[in-house]
């Protein structure tokens, strides 16, 4: 339902995720219904419930987690290739109403995504 927010649970460590990074401004933790060998989650601390919703004030943030991305891809093996994805609002996918990058790796990727 795009009107819970288990992200924030995430954050808050109120329910547990498989977390692979964390700082001041993100965290990035496993998919737990992962759609490729490597699925991770990257979201801000911040709550911006979906792209649509960024503003000026977030460009730093938006610039630091491409930037966190490109790392864990290349920490996680998969810097040969893979795929970034931010669904926007229900009928792109969206069910989680807190933005986040998927970090999809480890396997081929078809075009155009389903
Ligand atoms: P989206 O459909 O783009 O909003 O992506 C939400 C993603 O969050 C999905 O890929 C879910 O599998 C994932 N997800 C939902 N709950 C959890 C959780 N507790 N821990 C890790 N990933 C989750």
């Amino acid at each position: 339902m795009l009107s819970d927010n288990i992200f924030l649970k995430i954050i808050n460590k109120s329910i547990p995720a498989r977390v692979i990074h964390e700082d001041d401004q993100c965290i990035a933790f496993h998919d737990i219904n992962a759609q490729a060998p490597v699925h991770v989650l990257i979201i801000p601390r911040k709550v911006i419930p979906t792209h649509a919703d960024v503003t000026e004030e977030d460009r730093a943030l938006l610039g630091h987690l491409h930037l966190v991305a490109a790392q864990l891809a290349t920490k996680l093996g998969i810097g040969e290739g893979y795929r970034l994805v931010v669904n926007c609002k229900e009928p792109a996918g969206q069910t989680v109403p807190h933005l986040h990058l998927h970090l999809l790796g480890g396997r081929n990727f078809s075009w155009p995504p389903g």
